[in-house]
Formats: structure tokens, sequence, C-alpha cells
């Protein structure tokens, strides 16, 4: 079975835009308790590779050889320990479900929603191959515009969807960027 009602979310959001395949590697940041990464592992087989971050301790997977990173996205410490695990050849999709913990104050909840998903964003930047995919979860609000607009500009094109299971759940929308474009590298990067 799967360890949270959240895989759903990853399933339904794969089935609509067709994100994980056989061989990927995944990075899945705000990952604990692990089901997204169940999701994932399934999705890639043994040839892919799937690493995950969260603040919070994650238990190991007992079928899948996945890599957990205990960490707070925001340090770069913890960047560097996920450029590590993921290696040169970068990702093929990273996905965010991070969440701040709720204050109950709606636009203090939804600024720090969407700082972390700024953060993912930054980390899908660096890290994602060309072509690469990219989800990220969003309370809805003010500058959920704004910041879809950066994304829509690294990648071919987005789109704003609530998974069914999702759906009964708050104000959360998941961001889904198809095809990163490729940015001109910097020489000497
Ligand atoms: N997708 C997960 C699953 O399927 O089990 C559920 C993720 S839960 C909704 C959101 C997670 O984001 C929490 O576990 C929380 O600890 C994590 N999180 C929030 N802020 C974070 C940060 N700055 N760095 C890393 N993880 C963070």
């Amino acid at each position: 079975g799967y360890r949270s009602r959240a895989s759903y979310k990853l399933k339904q959001l794969d089935e609509d835009a067709d994100l994980l395949s056989r061989g990927d590697t995944v990075v899945d940041l705000g990952a604990a308790p692990g089901g997204w990464l169940q999701v994932a592992a399934e999705a890639v087989g043994e040839e892919g590779t799937v690493v995950g971050v969260d603040l919070q301790r994650i238990d190991e997977l007992e079928d899948h050889d996945v890599e957990t990173i205990r960490g707070d996205m925001t340090e770069e410490r913890t960047r560097h320990y996920l450029r590590e695990a993921v290696g040169e050849a970068g990702a093929d999709v990273v996905v965010s479900d991070m969440a701040p913990n709720m204050t109950g104050e709606y636009s203090l909840d939804h600024a720090r929603s969407v700082h972390l998903a700024r953060q993912a964003f930054d980390v899908a930047e660096e890290l994602l191959a060309p072509g690469g995919d990219f989800v990220v979860k969003v309370f809805q609000g003010d500058d959920l515009d704004g910041f879809r607009e950066e994304v829509d500009e690294a990648f071919e094109y987005v789109k704003t969807t609530s998974p069914p299971a999702s759906r009964d759940a708050s104000s959360e929308v998941y961001l889904v960027g198809k095809g990163r474009m490729t940015a001109t590298v910097a020489v000497g990067d």
C-alpha cells in the first residue's frame, strides 16, 4: 500500500501530464512520509533513480532503492547534497509537494507557500535536463499568477491543475511545467 493519500495526487498528475518514465531520474522535494517516492520509484523502475528531500526523516522504502536527504530546501547545504546525489546528467523530473506549516492566516500561508515553490523552481532550473518536467504545489493567492509567468518562461508550456485527490483540500493547486527549454549556458559554469 501507499504511505500517504498524497500518492494518488502524483498518480493523477502523471496520468494527466505524462511525467514519469522508466529509467528517469526524479527529484522529489518535500517527500515525507514518502507516498510520492513510492509512486515515482514504481514508475522509473530499477534502472531509474529517485532522490527525496525533506525536513523530516523518511523511513526507508521496502521495495525500492530510493535515496533520501534530510534537510531544509531553503538552505544551500541541502542543495549541495542534492546536487551530489543527482550527478552530472541531471534530473528528468523535479516534483515538489512542499508545504509550509499552516498558521491559518491566509496571506501568510500563501506567501510562505510561494516562497517554497520558488525554491523548487530554482532547483528545477539548476538540475533539470533539457526537455525535463516540473511539478510544484502552490496555495492559491495574489502571487500565483506572477510565479506562474516565471515558470512559463522556462518551459514549453505550463498548466495549472488540481488533481481530483486534492480537490477537497484547501486552496492548493499544482503547476506543471512541461519541457524545460535550454537556457543559454554560461561558459565556465
Ligand atoms: N508528497 C509527500 C508524500 O507523498 O508523502 C507529502 C508531502 S507533505 C504534503 C509536505 C512536506 O514538505 C512535509 O513533509 C514538510 O516537512 C516538507 N517541507 C516543508 N518545508 C520544507 C523545506 N523547507 N525543506 C524540505 N522539506 C520541506
